[in-house]
């Protein structure tokens, strides 16, 4: 017993201390990954509240439970902000996770064993557009026939003509999609949304446009704006360019409200992650206000980077294009190792960013395990009020670490140098702890 004990309180200790110790590395690393940012201390705030241990289940002013007087009313702002936002006539907050918003819209738009087309991995897509055979949540979850969208490599886009006759193609074998899935886990530049509405309504098909990655960027009126470009049904996180907590969100229309609603709750929640709720109404608060600004900088900050590392001889691909329209750029590394490897040498160095599959990586015969590429994102950089000079700085950085092997503790140095005037959380209302304090109320 008194072993137990001493056990539960060494691993308790040990929780503490990695935590901390995360926060420590975080105060000094350059935060590269495209999926992630840091929210203001506002929102952290939210997330310690007492509204992540109540229940609300139901739609606002309807609930079932009892206590829910304050949580209605924070919920119904994030709504009314939420239509603002993103052109939206109807808004539910209740997803836990942007995968969980994307089964919801599965679930609401199509059956099993009905059709949808989507991106591949290779060429963007997210693992919950994906195929039955790789564990995708439309395919082996909501076990929908997933086909996936000939693509441009050379636009890195969709192709549209090509998508067209797939689809006459399938539709002459008594196959007609449900759902056209678009947006993108790499995502350089907006999708074609008016032409595949307009291809989805001679099917009479649903538009899902799965905006994770860029939902901080629509906020801000810098990238496309999906349901004024017709889709019916958009679906984000609220932690990656929108910088709030870790949770989901769907946009759409009235007419959809009630078989949306419906499939949210009861069927894929029961409590909704409450104090998350009280974090995204922060967070749209703060992009009604701060967003036109800060995702302009985002966009900048990317293309200078890229510009940048592309001047220092690394493979940052697109050029042609401007390298990217949003926080992200697609680097090809294989002249210096593989993806796996890269993304070791710079996290050697406090510079975290992921590998990620290029699209031609299948036919050169690699995998997501040693990828060609890496993917990095500017969003969380731009937080922090780095612009283009640190840009720069940050090519240099990351070339004496990619092409010429600097020693990782020197670089890791000049990280931390580089970081030290970037503390604090910006585009926000309210930000007397820095970005990452490690806030104690035990
Ligand atoms: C990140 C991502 C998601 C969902 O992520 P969650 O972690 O569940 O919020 C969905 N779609 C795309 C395209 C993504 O990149």
């Amino acid at each position: 017993m008194a072993k137990n004990e001493l056990n539960a309180r060494e691993a308790f200790n040990k929780i503490l201390s990695s935590m901390e110790a995360h926060h420590e590395v975080m105060k000094n690393a350059l935060p590269m990954i495209a999926s992630e940012n840091v929210p203001s201390p506002v929102v952290r705030e939210a997330l310690a509240s007492d509204f992540g241990n109540r229940y609300a289940e139901g739609w606002v002013g309807e609930r079932v439970y009892a206590g829910c007087r304050y949580l209605d009313e924070v919920e119904a702002i994030a709504i009314e902000l939420g239509k603002k936002l993103f052109h939206a006539e109807f808004i539910d907050v209740r997803p836990v996770s942007g995968v969980f918003a994307n089964l919801a819209a599965f679930s609401a738009f199509a059956n099993p064993g009905d059709l949808v087309l989507s991106c591949t991995i290779p060429t963007g897509g997210h693992i919950s557009h994906a195929k039955k055979t790789l564990g995708g949540t439309a395919g082996a979850i909501r076990d929908l026939d997933v086909q996936n969208y000939p693509f441009d490599e050379e636009n890195f886009n969709i192709d549209v003509d090509k998508t067209i006759s797939l689809v006459k193609e399938l539709d002459s074998k008594g196959k007609k999609p449900k759902i056209f899935i678009l947006g993108a886990s790499v995502f350089l530049f907006p999708h074609p949304v008016k032409e595949i509405v307009e291809l989805a309504k001679t099917y009479d098909s649903k538009v899902l446009y799965d905006g994770a990655h860029v939902a901080g960027l629509i906020a801000g009126g810098i990238f496309q704006d999906p349901l004024g470009e017709g889709a019916d049904i958009f679906t984000m996180s609220t932690h990656k360019t929108l910088a709030g907590p870790q949770h989901g969100t769907i946009a759409s229309w009235s007419k959809y409200s009630e078989s949306i609603k419906r499939v949210v709750f009861p069927g894929l929640s029961s409590n909704h992650h409450l104090h998350a709720v009280a974090g995204v109404a922060i967070a749209f608060a703060e992009a009604l206000e701060f967003y036109h600004e800060y995702a302009r900088n985002i966009v900048t900050n990317s293309k200078t980077l890229g510009q940048a590392l592309y001047e220092r001889g690394i493979n940052v691909l697109y050029e042609k294009k401007g390298f990217t329209d949003s926080h992200m750029l697609l680097i090809d590394v294989t002249k210096y190792g593989n993806g796996f490897e890269i993304e070791k040498k710079l996290e050697k160095c406090n510079i975290i960013v992921n590998r990620n599959l290029l699209p031609y990586d299948k036919r050169m015969g690699r995998d997501y395990r040693a990828p060609g590429g890496i993917r990095i994102g500017t969003q969380e950089l731009t937080r922090l009020g780095m612009g283009k000079s640190e840009m720069v700085e940050i090519a240099d950085l990351m070339k004496s670490v990619i092409i010429d092997d600097s020693d990782p503790e020197k670089i890791r140095s000049k990280v931390a140098e580089l970081r030290k005037n970037f503390q604090k959380v910006k585009y926000c209302f309210s930000s007397i702890h820095d970005a990452y304090d490690y806030i104690k109320i035990r």
